[in-house]
């Protein structure tokens, strides 16, 4: 999905379309897509300065970083980038300064595919969790903890574990 700088009309470019990406180009490598990638753009050319605004929806299923159990991630982002000609590197420490979102092009095109692939990896959080409080998964029997809770805690001694200790008593 290229985009010709040249051929963007006054009005700009709108589009509306699936973006379709591969997994390892995700900064989740456990991600897995339910739905692709739409994203809903508008590009406009101001000069050299090339605007990229619009929204992206998606639908994946990451792994919970705590307790391992997969989880439907819903993205639903909106965007507002500058792009500029990568020639202008005067100009890129003043951007650096100002809070904006701006990216460089170079040979008068934009790989949309690119620019979209970007944010979607802006969304997805340093470590997914299923929710917020998940409490991960418990060290001694190995199952999800949940209320502070997992098999091994406020349950009574296994009854099977109690007769072996008490057939091991017998024996000494
Ligand atoms: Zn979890
Ligand atoms: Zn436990």
């Amino acid at each position: 999905m290229i985009i010709d700088i040249d051929k963007i009309p006054k009005e700009g470019l709108s589009m509306s379309r699936d973006f379709e990406f591969l997994n390892i180009d995700l900064v989740e490598e456990n991600a897995v897509f339910l739905a692709p990638t739409h994203a809903d753009v508008v590009v406009r050319r101001v000069g050299e300065e090339i605007w990229i605004k619009g929204t992206l929806t998606a639908r994946l299923r990451f792994v919970c970083s705590r307790c391992l159990s997969p989880f439907e991630f819903p993205v639903d982002a909106s965007f507002d980038l500058v792009y500029l000609p990568e020639d202008l590197d005067m100009m890129k420490d003043e951007l650096q300064e100002e809070d904006v979102d701006s990216g460089f092009y170079r040979d008068n095109q934009i790989d949309l595919h690119e620019v979209i692939l970007e944010q979607l990896n802006l969304t997805f959080p340093l470590k997914p969790l299923c929710s917020e409080d998940c409490e991960g998964i418990c060290a001694v029997c190995g199952q999800i903890r949940r209320g502070g809770r997992c098999a091994c805690v406020g349950k009574e001694e296994d009854p099977r574990l109690r007769k072996l200790k008490n057939l091991l008593r017998d024996k000494r």
